[in-house]
């Protein structure tokens, strides 16, 4: 499994390590074997948002992924991003830190289920923005096929 830490800074302690998450790397794993499915939590552990430290180095927007792969693909793309784990998983007071921004973009997964993730999250957003994918890509897969321009030119718009 990969280890995704889930990391936060204050300014009494500096970095720790909140959280971490896991996700099965195997191809054509049906993740019957071991704890979790295709991602698993630790047990007890409370939804969090993930890569929370571009909500300091954005600016005037900054965007939402779902899951923490796409979160990473568009911040080494140079587009500050927040991950979240799903909607199920979203609290109300997950949208405090989006409120001050000008847009927030939601990078939506380009499937019925992306769309709805993304439209049930702008219902809480006033100021989002769905930018979706191509139909059958998410924000790793174009990024990996097209480059991190796909993604830098839909923001542009
Ligand atoms: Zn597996």
């Amino acid at each position: 499994m990969l280890a995704i830490p889930y990391m936060r800074w204050s300014p009494g302690s500096g970095w720790s390590v909140v959280s971490i998450r896991f996700r099965c790397l195997e191809n054509e794993c049906d993740h019957s074997s071991h704890p979790g499915g295709k991602y698993a939590t630790v047990a007890g552990d409370t939804p969090r948002l993930y890569n929370t430290i571009s909500l300091l180095t954005a600016e005037d927007t900054v965007a939402i992924c779902e899951g923490e792969i796409d979160t990473i693909t568009a911040s080494i793309s140079d587009i500050p991003a927040v991950g979240v784990a799903g909607t199920q998983t979203w609290k109300r007071h997950f949208a405090e830190p989006f409120r001050g921004y000008e847009t927030v973009y939601i990078l939506a997964d380009g499937d019925t289920a992306g769309r709805e993730f993304a439209e049930t999250l702008a219902d809480k957003l006033s100021n989002a923005k769905i930018l979706p994918c191509s139909q059958g890509e998410d924000v790793n897969s174009e990024v990996l096929k097209y480059g991190k321009k796909i993604l830098l030119d839909r923001i542009d718009g």
